[in-house]
């Protein structure tokens, strides 16, 4: 984790301190991107959305979850996306203090079903795409119309 060490000595600038380096593991499952355990000093990274989002897990998502394991091991319990945190994604790192990502997480959402209305297509879960076979209806927002399984 070549983005963590460097956001781990940035931080070591600043605060003029030494701060143990984490456990880097790659087993976060879902939709959620990374995920910093404060008591265990681990940051886990989702490795299917690390493959289809490098540049933003390299600009923001480590960074992100370092400044968490800096912010407990500076202010110790402090409200997670607090002032401090904020403090050290910007005076630190330089970033933008963002909590949210724009994530390609078609490869976790599971197969998308692709249906059509009069206007649009509509990418459905396979949790819908299963309720519509028993019966139920959506219809698109914008023209109202039923959505129909799109035959390719
Ligand atoms: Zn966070
Ligand atoms: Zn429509």
């Amino acid at each position: 984790m070549h983005k963590g060490e460097d956001c781990f000595i940035e931080a070591e600038c600043f605060f003029d301190r030494p701060f143990k380096r984490p456990i880097y593991q790659f087993d976060q499952r879902g939709k959620a991107a990374a995920t910093a355990h404060l008591q265990r000093n681990m940051i886990r990274f989702n490795p299917i959305l690390y493959r289809q989002n490098k540049n933003e897990f390299i600009h923001q998502i480590v960074a992100h979850e370092v400044a968490h394991l800096i912010t407990f091991a500076v202010y110790g319990k402090v409200r997670p996306h607090g002032k401090e945190w904020q403090k050290i994604m910007r005076s630190v790192f330089s970033l933008q203090a963002k909590t949210t990502h724009s994530l390609n997480i078609e490869d976790v959402q599971g197969k998308l079903f692709l249906y059509h209305c009069l206007c649009t297509e509509h990418k459905l879960t396979v949790r819908r795409h299963n309720k519509i076979l028993k019966g139920s209806q959506y219809h698109c927002r914008k023209c109202q119309s039923k959505l129909t399984l799109k035959v390719i």
